[in-house]
């Protein structure tokens, strides 16, 4: 019964699985720390929310996040648009950083969510199914969309007050995708190793 176990990520306690009811969450008693949450998304909704989420990545890749205009002059940058202009700054290392974890990270755990929900949907174990998911657990870290959008927001509030700042298109599917991304690429995708 070894795949019934589950191990504490913040003491290394070892307990045994629990099925949860809705909005329940399972707490170590040692430390406190949340041991499983309650997730109601079968492979089928997963999938489907994998492939919303590369549709809305698309959009906030290409469209602008916002577009600023000052007496009659108009500029627009997309994500893209910014992980460039730092690379050509001083600081090209927090270029690489800035790609990683809001273009190349996400991108990859679509990818390979698509890859493993695919095979899943069939019932079946996706080839490399253990490298997926080891790359999904890895990649977790990485993939900071949210604290971008926070960035995206609080220069969206600090300069209306001096230019006309207009939230584009890729804000909106920034901010849903960054919610998405916690949905169906959290911790409860390990849960996967269970039902293939
Ligand atoms: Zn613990």
């Amino acid at each position: 019964m070894a795949n019934q176990l589950i191990i504490c990520e913040h003491c290394d306690c070892v307990y045994e699985k629990v099925t949860l009811a809705r909005h329940q969450k399972a707490h170590c008693i040692r430390c406190a720390g949340v041991l499983q949450r309650y997730n109601g998304l079968s492979v089928q909704q997963r999938l489907a929310l994998t492939l919303t989420a590369a549709v809305l990545w698309t959009f906030a890749n290409f469209y602008p996040v916002m577009s600023i205009s000052l007496q009659g002059l108009k500029s627009s940058a997309t994500l893209w648009d910014s992980v460039v202009a730092l690379s050509l700054g001083p600081i090209t290392f927090i270029a690489l950083v800035a790609a990683i974890s809001i273009i190349i990270a996400p991108v990859f755990q679509l990818l390979l969510l698509t890859w493993v929900l695919s095979f899943a949907l069939a019932g079946k174990r996706s080839p490399a199914f253990r490298l997926c998911m080891r790359w999904l657990e890895a990649l977790r870290p990485w993939s900071m969309l949210e604290v971008c959008l926070l960035g995206a927001m609080v220069a969206v509030f600090k300069l209306a007050g001096m230019l006309d700042v207009i939230p584009g298109t890729g804000l909106f599917a920034l901010a849903v995708l960054s919610l998405l991304l916690i949905r169906i690429a959290g911790r409860d995708v390990r849960d996967l190793w269970d039902t293939v």
